[in-house]
Order: C-alpha cells, then structure tokens, then sequence
C-alpha cells in the first residue's frame, strides 16, 4: 500500500520536480499569510526553491514578489469537480463524456480556469477522459491544476450492478486504468434518495479499493450514507437527508464528508436555458433543483453540529461553474453560517488530509509544495474577496500575477 501511494505521489508530482531541478529561488513577502491549518502569519517571507517551499523566513531577500496588502494562503484545493464537462459547440449541455476535440479543448479551458481561480488541486470525479489531461498537465504540457481522478465510476444499478466479484473485478480495472481514487454512486438523487447499491455489494467496492491503497469517494442521500460508512468507505459525496445518527456514525469511523452548500444547485438554474431539454434535465427539473437548495443548507448545517465529523470543500463544478469554484465558499459563509476561516482550511490542509497528501499540499509550511494564491482582501472579513484571485503559484511556477 505504501509503494502505491509513493508511485501515486511521484507520478502527480512528476513535472514539479523537473521545475525543482532548475532550483529557482524565489522570495515572496507578505503582509498576512493563512498557513492552510487555521493560523495567521503575519509580516513574513516564504522562501521557495525549485517546486517547494523551503522556509519561512521574515529576513529573506531579495523580494521577487511583494504581495504584502493582501491576503497569501495555500492554493484551494477542490475535491469534487467535473473538468471534462462542457457546454457543447451549439452552448448547451454536452454531459462530461464527450470524446471529441471540442470537448477536449473545453476540458483544457476547464482546467485554465479552475487553475486561474485559485484551485491548484482537485479531484475530477468520474470521466475516463480526465486521464489525458491529468497527464499532460502533469507533463507540464497544459496549464492546470493538479488532478486526482476516479476515471469510470461504479453507477450503482440495484443487482444489475453486479455480484460481489463483479464489483471487485471492475474496482481493480479501474486501478489497472490509472485511477487514482474510486467512484461510486450509491443514490440518485434528493428526491429518488433510495440505496442503488447493497450493503454487501458496497462492501465489495470499498474493500477492494482499500486493498489497492485507493480511497473510496460516494456519491450517496440518506439510507446510502449509512451504508457507506459501514462498507468503510473513505468519503460521501452529498450527504442531504442522512440522519443525526448516521453522521455522527461517520464522526465515529472518520469517515470524510463532501457535502455542498449550493453553486452546484444555483448553477443548473443560472445557466437554465443551456441545461433544459438535454438528458436529465426537463422543465420539470428546474423548481425541484430550486427546492434542493435549502435541504443542503439544512444539511450542512446540522453536520457542522457533529463533533469530529470532518467536511471537506467539494463545489462539484460541472458546465457553467468551472472557474467559479470559490462561489461554493461564499454560499458556505454566507448560508449555511461556516466560520470564514474554517471554510479556508476545508479546501486546504483538510482536504489534503483527506486525499492522503498532507506533506505535499494544503499548508504554507517548509517541505511542502509551492502552491500560493493571493487574494486582494481579507476572506476573513469579507468572504466574497475569495472571487479576487491576483496571483496563482503551483509547484513554484508563477501562472498569475495581478497583484500589481
Ligand atoms: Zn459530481
């Protein structure tokens, strides 16, 4: 399992460290810095060396940038994203399977603006094609952020899904095709909640994945929650309508929560005209989708009452949301009542956490990578200053700089 994770971690970290061979030193002085685990530095240099960041250091000179007045924290990391999908040529909903080259370049231009956003990691959940283009942005090929993904996720079909062998044998392929986390739907929806997977055949899923060293993230309502968890599997996706009791279950296992406080929702009906009449979407869809709103509220409301359970920043960006991750942020302060710092720190050494990466990302800290976003105000105060990106460093490369 160790060897696993090392090959995983070298692979995602493959281009920085040709970057970290050129060992460019670079000083970066600033005014206020979140360290991505909840503390506020302040009037400090990060020294960064090649992809790293090497110390943390107030004397360090000379400056190259000075971005001293705003607000420095770790690059955001998103732990649910949809990269590969796009609205189509003719502007509408075009799902996230597309092979064709329209769809690559859109899957490209997905990842630019998730990367210019401010996200310098996330986890594009259940697209084989994300597999190109988490490698050529790993080459150095595109701009973007890092990727972990599912590749094909397991739809879960009741007993059509498959016997337990079945289930196992489509885990190790997705393995053998490069993923780098396992994908599960559980649930479909809100309001179709029932489980779509057994208790033994989630078993089968999670335990395969566990014995390859990959997580388990599922997509999950109600019932499917407590499920998974008892299947020991890593995440749930979603959440809305599990009981008090099944989230403190999952307190109790450790298991990590993704749920959503709403872009995901305000974007089918933001981009209503580009979304109606294509699969899944009928009239009829629309005012369901305005209810929902309120049932994640209440929702990640009652989560954040669970001691111990730990919720992750996911925005499930999909078509019309690439690029506006950070909305999610503003909707979890704003309407659910998330402390501004805490919503930080979600998409940050929380969610490294989650993903296994701890030492590599989600923290300003010696020894980890150089990804370093800039804001121009204070999220504290103002969390709507999480829509000012100004500068965007991965791997200590520099991709933004409006600072100045
Ligand atoms: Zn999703």
């Amino acid at each position: 399992m160790r060897l696993v994770r090392i090959f995983i971690v070298a692979l995602l970290f493959a281009s920085t460290s040709l970057a970290q061979a050129q060992s460019k030193r670079i000083v970066i002085a600033a005014s206020v810095v979140l360290d991505g685990k909840g503390q506020v530095l302040r009037n400090t240099r990060i020294v960064i060396q090649g992809s790293k960041i090497v110390a943390i250091d107030p004397k360090a000179e000379p400056v190259d940038y000075d971005l001293r007045g705003l607000t420095v924290l770790p690059g955001w990391i998103d732990s649910h994203v949809h990269l590969t999908w796009s609205f189509g040529p003719d502007g509408r909903n075009a799902g996230a399977g597309g092979t064709t080259q329209e769809a690559a370049l859109g899957a490209a231009s997905n990842a630019w603006v998730t990367l210019m956003a401010g996200f310098t990691t996330v986890q594009s959940l259940g697209s084989p094609q994300d597999i190109p283009l988490r490698d050529a942005i790993a080459k150095g090929q595109l701009p973007g952020p890092r990727i972990l993904t599912a590749a094909q996720p397991l739809m879960g079909r009741g007993a059509e899904t498959g016997t337990p062998e079945e289930i196992r044998a489509f885990v190790r392929a997705q393995k053998a095709a490069g993923a780098d986390v396992i994908k599960i739907f559980a649930a479909n929806s809100p309001r179709r909640p029932e489980p779509t997977l057994s208790q033994e055949q989630l078993n089968a899923a999670c335990d395969e994945a566990r014995k390859l060293g990959l997580r388990t993230l599922v997509h999950a309502y109600k019932d499917a929650v407590r499920l998974a968890t008892n299947a020991g599997c890593t995440q749930i996706e979603h959440g809305p309508l599990a009981s008090d009791a099944d989230l403190k279950l999952m307190a109790q296992k450790g298991t990590w929560l993704d749920a959503q406080a709403g872009l995901v929702m305000e974007n089918y009906l933001l981009n209503k005209d580009k979304f109606l009449g294509t699969p899944g979407f009928p009239e009829e869809a629309f005012p369901l989708i305005k209810e929902i709103i309120p049932i994640y509220h209440e929702f990640m409301k009652r989560a954040l009452k669970i001691p111990g359970l730990k919720l992750v920043f996911g925005s499930d960006a999909l078509a019309g949301s690439h690029g506006r991750n950070a909305e999610e942020f503003i909707d979890r302060v704003r309407d659910v009542g998330v402390e501004p710092m805490a919503a930080m720190v979600s998409a940050n050494s929380l969610a490294a956490e989650a993903m296994g990466l701890s030492d590599q990302i989600g923290s300003i800290a010696p020894g980890l990578q150089a990804d370093i976003i800039a804001l121009d105000g204070d999220p504290l105060k103002d969390i709507t200053a999480v829509r000012r990106v100004v500068f965007v460093m991965k791997g200590g490369v520099v991709y933004k700089n409006s600072a100045r």
